[in-house]
């Protein structure tokens, strides 16, 4: 079976076909940094960090492009309500969203453009259109005209008749059609400007998408990524403007579905309590990462603590029985470190050849992730019945290939990052350290003296350290 992915221009699910066989190049819609991320953005990073996964273990060298947008009407409005430049807050905010990003465990991007370093691309894009007529300059903007473009609505479903004029007022009365969008902004006092042969301005929004994305992954290239929320008009216009422009642009375009918080939209006023640096404190960051990759990518989420609380627990089980059948192993220590599962050429993931065939089948059938996760599950309870029954080597088949399938969503307790977040070795003189512990308890509950065994547990316990006695001798973890 090959990759079948859902692709919104048809609307259909069909064979992903590259356009180079052995290669993919994918171009993420990523942030807007006017305000730190909460869950709702954070979670498209983590849907096409699965895809990126899957496409590398599917054997394809991938060309992960996701690009920050630094220069923006929002931007500016939250810089002129702080009193700050338009650049610190793009700064401090596409931190926040790196800090994300990597608390979440999504792979780094092959290249991070920002719009702010491409505007002659983007000039050189607004002169082909003008030069093909498909763009015009008036009263200081330019603008591209929507009835030049036959194919204008087709990606997100729309008749022309029925579409709502372009929410950029900026010039409306020069604009020939209200559907019209604006490539180019005119300089307005007080705003960051560039110079260019229409005068001085700053860039549209989707105008820097179509000019990052062809820069890095070629006129024509695979898939073109984002949130629901971006498909009109956003990648409507990206794609208007790039086909118009005689380039062939994405020749998929998959949507990942939105969090939605009591029946509506996340937004910053109802989403400041789900920042994820404010709810990596909450729950570990794998548990939310798992909460928010559980999904299929295509549905929506309607965040609740209650289904988050869930999802932990789900995932606790999954990892409750990895680090057990390592440690039982002789492979692990408490903390949860053991040697790699091996992998494809130093990425950590793991090859396609260790994956159970209804593991692979459902990520091959549009990244469904839900029947991927039944087959974790299912092969956790039967790792979990030959731990029991002391069938060593039935335990370790199934954690390695648990295992396995965990490194194709990020979530593998034993593999960076969750294993060895910045603890520069800490970890194996902690393990050490409470070794040391647990055989003076041993020693004193073997000579009877069972005030001072107990002890010594509750100053583990005091500590963070949760013993457990089990009848391979007691084990600990972190207290959670
Ligand atoms: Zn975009």
């Amino acid at each position: 079976m090959t990759l079948r992915l859902h692709d919104t221009a048809t609307r259909t699910v069909r064979d992903f076909l590259p356009l180079t066989p052995g290669k993919a190049g994918l171009y993420l819609c990523g942030a807007t940094v006017q305000a730190p991320p909460h869950i709702g953005h954070i979670r498209s990073g983590v849907s096409f960090d699965i895809l990126v996964r899957w496409l590398k273990v599917s054997g394809l060298e991938v060309t992960f492009c996701r690009n920050v947008t630094d220069i923006d009407d929002k931007i500016l409005r939250a810089a002129s309500a702080e009193g700050s430049p338009w650049w610190a807050v793009a700064e401090r905010n596409q931190r926040a969203f790196t800090r994300a990003y990597d608390v979440l465990g999504c792979l780094p991007p092959d290249v991070e453009p920002r719009a702010t370093g491409h505007v002659p691309e983007m000039i050189t894009l607004i002169r082909r259109l003008i030069d093909s007529g498909h763009a015009y300059a008036a009263g200081g903007d330019v603008h591209f005209e929507v009835s030049s473009y036959d194919r204008y609505g087709a990606l997100s479903g729309q008749r022309p008749e029925h579409m709502r004029a372009a929410d950029d007022i900026e010039g409306g009365s020069a604009k020939r059609d209200p559907r019209d969008f604006a490539l180019w902004k005119g300089h307005k006092p007080g705003e960051p400007y560039w110079d260019t042969p229409w005068g001085p301005g700053r860039p549209g929004w989707h105008l820097e998408c179509s000019a990052m994305a062809t820069k890095y992954l070629g006129p024509t290239f695979d898939i073109h990524g984002g949130g629901l929320d971006l498909l009109f008009p956003h990648h409507e216009n990206e794609l208007a403007q790039s086909r118009a422009a005689g380039d062939g642009f994405a020749r998929y375009w998959l949507h990942n579905g939105l969090v939605n918080l009591g029946g509506e939209k996340m937004s910053k006023s109802l989403g400041n309590s789900l920042l994820v640096d404010a709810m990596v404190t909450e729950v570990r960051p794998v548990e939310l990462r798992y909460y928010l990759g559980q999904a299929h990518y295509r549905s929506g989420i309607e965040y609740s603590p209650e289904a988050l609380a869930e999802a932990a627990a789900a995932y606790r089980r999954i990892e409750g029985f990895v680090v057990r059948a390592s440690e039982a192993a002789g492979t692990g220590t408490g903390t949860g470190r053991a040697a790699g599962t091996g992998g494809t050429g130093g990425t950590g993931l793991p090859l396609a050849s260790s994956l159970p065939a209804a593991f692979v089948a459902a990520l091959d059938d549009d990244l469904a992730v839900p029947q991927a996760l039944a087959v974790v599950h299912e092969v956790v309870t039967e790792g979990n019945t030959a731990l029991a029954a002391g069938d060593q080597a039935g335990a370790d088949k199934q954690a390695e290939s648990v295992r396995a399938m965990l490194g194709v969503l990020g979530l593998d307790p034993l593999a960076a990052p969750w294993a060895t977040a910045g603890d520069s070795g800490l970890s194996d003189v902690v393990e050490a350290l409470v070794r040391v512990a647990l055989d003076q308890r041993q020693a004193a509950r073997a000579r009877k003296d069972y005030p001072a065994a107990d002890a010594i547990r509750d100053q583990l316990h005091a500590a963070g350290i949760v013993v457990e006695d089990t009848p391979a001798g007691p084990r600990w973890e972190l207290a959670r």
